[in-house]
């Protein structure tokens, strides 16, 4: 077995141990691979392991292996920063955004998504731990921008995303996810249709699943530390 592979059945284990503990059904918890900084070939053994959805952080990045891999059936999700001259190839290639914050860039990924491919799924992302400089929205501003955005034709507002801050301090890691948690039961009432909590990474896997995250985020545990040199 590739090492890639055994990561991916230890990953498959921690998710599974978790989802128990919490008296969750493991297939409500999907594991999206984090994919930046890696090769095509790096995908595809993950791929021949079973893995089908991958994000990507960097466009041009992405759309180089959406097109390198373009024979196998992949969900590719766009989890990135996102400039408004970009959206188009971002509306045009991905099933997903996890990364919008803001009115506009959600009007641009509706008007330029192709009306032969199903509405783009969307996340917002939340500023849950009130960084500067960090992206996504601050908490009082969800209720309008879910308002907003449940209108756009091409989209689907499916629900949250965040990136707490980090830290090893597993309380304040529970208290991040379990804020985020009480958004989205808050947005339920106003959007019944949501869904979807994209929060948990490599090193808080287990804190998110427990607090109800659906989509986890993993890179590192799955192909190693990344090279950025
Ligand atoms: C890089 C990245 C991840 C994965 O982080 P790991 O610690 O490598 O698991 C998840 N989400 C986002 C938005 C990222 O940029």
């Amino acid at each position: 077995m590739t090492s890639i592979a055994n990561n991916l059945e230890v990953v498959r284990d921690i998710i599974s141990q978790a989802c128990t503990q919490a008296k969750r059904e493991t297939d409500n918890v999907q594991l999206l691979a984090v994919s930046k900084t890696r090769d095509a070939a790096e995908l595809q053994q993950l791929y021949c392991a079973g893995q089908t959805h991958f994000g990507e952080n960097y466009l041009q990045e992405g759309l180089d292996k959406i097109d390198a891999l373009s024979e196998l059936p992949l969900t590719w999700h766009f989890i990135g920063p996102i400039q408004s001259n970009k959206t188009r190839p971002i509306a045009e290639n991905f099933s997903w955004v996890h990364s919008v914050d803001r009115l506009k860039i959600a009007q641009r990924l509706s008007n330029q998504r192709p009306i032969h491919l199903p509405p783009l799924n969307i996340c917002i992302q939340v500023n849950i731990s009130r960084e500067e400089n960090k992206a996504g929205c601050l908490p009082e501003e969800l209720p309008e921008l879910i308002t907003q955005i449940s209108s756009l034709a091409h989209l689907k507002l499916r629900g949250l995303m965040a990136i707490p801050k980090a830290t090893q301090d597993a309380a304040e890691q529970r208290l991040a996810f379990s804020a985020m948690q009480e958004l989205l039961l808050e947005g339920q009432k106003q959007s019944p249709a949501l869904d979807t909590l994209s929060m948990g990474m490599s090193a808080d896997i287990v804190p998110a699943i427990h607090c109800g995250a659906t989509i986890i985020r993993v890179g590192t545990a799955l192909f190693g530390p990344r090279d950025y040199t």
